[in-house]
């Protein structure tokens, strides 16, 4: 078989390997969840999500791996123009960004509905709160943390979140805001590899456009975790700049075309 002909089929073997673990653990995932979901050690999905990850990772290292040791030589040696094997090799990267994307919506996606399963069973668990001093009750409020509220009578209530809605909060903050995010995820992650990808010094558009999906990517992540934690609606704009801070300073402050612009963020 022809080199790129061999370079085809084991992309192919690769992609259908990957998705076969994750569908794997997917299913193993749920199943555990559905174990775990009134309550319950759930660290066990962690260890099966890390080890799920590893395995995914050994088989995205092995494209660019096969690809230096038995692929580049041999397309050339086959008499392919440097423009074949240049595709043949983007080829590969291209997917093995794909297959990265994946492996961490997989994790993302799990934790999620790890979540959305307590969520309901805390929901369903709630029970009345009730003022001590006057015996009125209130229906709990949307919260994962202690509130306190003014009954009507004038004493304070309290709401304090049970154990399974304090954890449907903790494990789902990061989990459902990524996911709600994700359209301005996947074109933040195609915005920074066309940046990174370009050849130095970065182009100002490429900045930019870098630039600009991070902040779409962070206003609808944030928007989605203020459900969680309401502090973070009360200045979106200024919530946004704190997280671009980083990014402003550590990699566009970087850049030669950056700064001769004079630095135009855009937030
Ligand atoms: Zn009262």
């Amino acid at each position: 078989m022809p080199a790129l002909a061999r370079w085809d089929a084991f992309l192919t073997q690769i992609r259908s390997r990957h998705e076969q673990v994750r569908a794997d653990a997917l299913a193993n995932g749920r199943a555990f969840i559905a174990s775990v979901a009134a309550g319950g050690d759930y660290q066990p999905l962690s260890h099966q999500l890390s080890a799920v990850k590893h395995r995914l990772q050994d088989l995205e290292a092995k494209i660019m791996d096969t690809w230096h040791a038995q692929v580049d030589d041999a397309i050339l040696a086959e008499g392919n123009s440097v423009e074949r094997r240049d595709a043949a090799c983007a080829q590969g990267v291209a997917l093995g960004h794909q297959l990265e994307d994946a492996r961490d919506d997989l994790e993302t996606a799990l934790m999620a509905e790890l979540a959305r399963a307590r969520y309901q069973a805390a929901q369903a668990a709630l029970v009345p709160v009730v003022c001590a001093s006057c015996g009125a009750a209130y229906q709990p409020p949307h919260s994962f943390r202690l509130i306190e509220m003014a009954c009507t009578c004038g004493a304070p209530v309290r709401y304090d979140p049970d154990e399974l809605m304090r954890s449907a909060g903790a494990i789902g903050t990061h989990a459902i805001s990524q996911e709600a995010a994700a359209a301005e995820l996947a074109a933040m992650r195609a915005a920074d590899r066309a940046a990174r990808g370009a050849r130095s010094p970065t182009p100002l558009h490429l900045l930019q456009a870098w630039e600009a999906a991070q902040i779409a990517y962070w206003r609808r992540y944030l928007a989605a975790r203020a459900w969680f934690e309401p502090e973070l609606g009360r200045d979106p704009a200024l919530e946004v700049k704190k997280r671009m801070e980083q990014w402003y300073q550590y990699t566009a402050d970087q850049e030669e075309a950056w700064r001769a612009a004079g630095r135009p963020r855009a937030i």
